[in-house]
C-alpha cells in the first residue's frame, strides 16, 4: 500500500462516515405520509442526489482489491453502509409513491447473503439469459413454454447466452440498463426484487441437471470415456431404425448397417428415441468433452440431455428429481406473468411498478423460489449419500 492510497482511503472514510450519519438522520426525519405531492417530488430528488454521492464512495471503496482494501474499511463496516444504502433505497421508494399518490404495497424481505454481490451479478445473468431467451423465441415465432417433451427444463438451450459480452452485445438498448455496471443510483427495488427472484427461479430451472450430472461425473458414477457413455446411454437400434424408415444417419448421410466397412455406420438410439450413427454421435459428444461446447452434450435431433436422463438417475434420486421438476412446471400462469414484466420493462418505465399486481407477483415468485431452496436442498443431500455410497 503506497502513501496516496491511504490518504485517499482516510479522507473516504471521514466522508463516507460524515455522510451516512447525514443520510441516516434525514431517513429519520422523512415522514413520507405527511408531505404533499410538490414536497415529496423535491425531496425524492433530495434523497436520489444524496444516495448518488454516497454510493460513489461506496462503490470506490469497495471496489479495491482486498489487499489494497484500507484496514478502516473493515467487512463490519462495509456491510453497515450496505445497510444504509438499503434503508435509503426504503425511503426512495416510499418517497415515489407518495409523490405520485400512489398506494405502496409491500416487497418481500429478501435476506442477503454473505457474497451479496456476486450473488446478485449470478441471478442477474440468469435473468438476462431468459430474457434473451424469449427474444430469441418470439422472433422465431415459437411458444414460450417448450415444458413438454423429454427435455425437462423450460429454459433448457439457454447456457450459451449466459456469456456476459454476449449479453451485452445482444440487449436491446431498451433492457440494457439491467446490465449497467456501477450505476450511480442502484435500480428500484422493485426491479432488484425481480431480477433476484426470477434469476434464482431461472438458475435452478436451467442448472440443476447439468449439476448433478457433473457431480456424478466427476464422482466416477458415469464413466468419463465417450465410447463408454455412449454405450451406457443409448442402445444398439441398427435394424429398428432401418424397419422404421431411418435408412441413413442424419448427421454424415451414410446408411445405417452393423457390417464392418466404412462406408456405412451402426444406428443406436437414444434415450429421447433418435436413432444416430454410433460414430458421429461419439464425435457430437467429444466435441462437449474437448470444451468445444458449452454445458452437457444434448441430442443433435432434439437437444434433450443425452446423459441427463431421470431414468438414469440412481433410482433413489428419481422421484425427488421428479417432483423437482413437477413442482418447476406447476405455474405456467406465473412465469408468463413474470416472462411478459421482462420482456415489456424498460428503465423509464420505473414508474410502471407502482402497480400492486407486481406486488403480488413477486410474493409469488418469493414462495416458489423457498419452496425451490427446500427441493434442491434434499436433492442435494440425496446426491451426497449416493456418492458417499459409491465410494464404498
Ligand atoms: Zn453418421
Ligand atoms: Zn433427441
Amino acid at each position: 500500500m503506497n502513501f496516496s492510497t491511504i490518504d485517499v482511503s482516510e479522507v473516504l472514510f471521514h466522508h463516507c462516515q460524515y455522510h451516512r450519519k447525514k443520510v441516516e438522520a434525514f431517513i429519520a426525519s422523512t415522514d413520507a405520509q405527511s408531505l404533499s405531492q410538490l414536497e415529496a417530488q423535491v425531496v425524492q430528488q433530495h434523497a436520489l442526489d444524496l444516495l448518488k454521492d454516497y454510493l460513489k464512495r461506496v462503490q470506490k471503496a469497495t471496489k479495491s482489491s482486498s489487499s489494497e482494501k484500507p484496514t478502516l474499511w473493515s467487512d463490519d463496516m462495509i456491510r453497515q453502509h450496505v445497510n444504509t444504502v438499503d434503508a435509503l433505497c426504503r425511503a426512495e421508494r416510499e418517497l415515489r409513491y407518495a409523490a405520485h399518490a400512489k398506494e405502496i404495497f409491500p416487497l418481500p424481505t429478501i435476506v442477503k447473503g454473505p457474497d451479496a454481490r456476486r450473488e446478485q451479478q449470478l441471478q442477474t445473468r440468469f435473468a438476462v439469459a431468459r430474457l434473451l431467451w424469449l427474444f430469441q423465441k418470439k422472433s422465431e415465432g415459437r411458444s414460450t413454454f417448450p415444458s413438454s417433451g423429454t427435455s425437462p427444463l423450460r429454459y433448457d438451450d439457454a447456457e450459451w447466452i449466459l456469456d456476459p459480452d454476449y449479453q451485452r452485445l445482444r440487449l436491446p438498448d431498451t433492457h440494457k440498463f439491467l446490465l449497467a455496471l456501477n450505476r450511480e443510483v442502484p435500480m428500484s427495488l422493485e426491479w432488484q426484487a425481480v431480477l433476484k427472484l426470477v434469476g434464482r427461479i431461472t438458475l435452478a430451472e436451467h442448472g440443476f441437471l447439468d449439476m448433478a450430472c457433473r457431480l456424478l461425473v466427476s464422482q466416477g458414477m458415469i464413466s468419463k470415456d465417450v465410447n463408454k457413455k455412449v454405450e451406457h446411454f443409448t442402445k444398439s437400434a441398427t435394424m429398428e431404425a432401418v424397419l422404421l424408415g431411418n435408412p441413413e444417419c442424419t448427421i454424415c448421410t451414410l446408411a445405417y448397417s452393423d457390417a464392418p466397412r466404412d462406408d456405412v455406420e451402426p444406428a443406436v438410439k437414444t434415450c429421447c428415441g433418435h436413432y444416430i450413427g454410433r460414430n458421429c454421435l461419439q464425435a457430437w459428444i467429444q466435441s462437449w468433452e474437448n470444451g468445444q461446447k458449452e454445458g452437457v452434450p444434448k441430442c443433435p435431433n432434439c437437444r434433450s440431455h443425452l446423459f441427463c436422463q431421470i431414468d438414469m438417475l440412481p433410482e433413489r434420486l428419481q422421484p425427488c428429481v421428479r417432483e423437482y421438476i413437477a413442482y418447476l412446471r406447476s405455474d405456467p400462469e406465473l412465469d408468463q406473468q413474470a416472462d411478459s414484466f421482462l420482456l415489456a420493462a424498460c428503465e423509464e418505465e420505473v414508474d410502471g411498478c407502482f402497480d400492486p399486481s407486481l406486488g403480488t407477483m413477486l410474493a409469488r415468485l418469493y414462495d416458489r423460489s423457498i419452496r425451490i431452496d427446500e427441493l434442491i436442498g434434499r436433492l442435494w443431500d440425496l446426491v451426497e449419500i449416493e456418492r458417499t455410497l459409491w465410494a464404498i
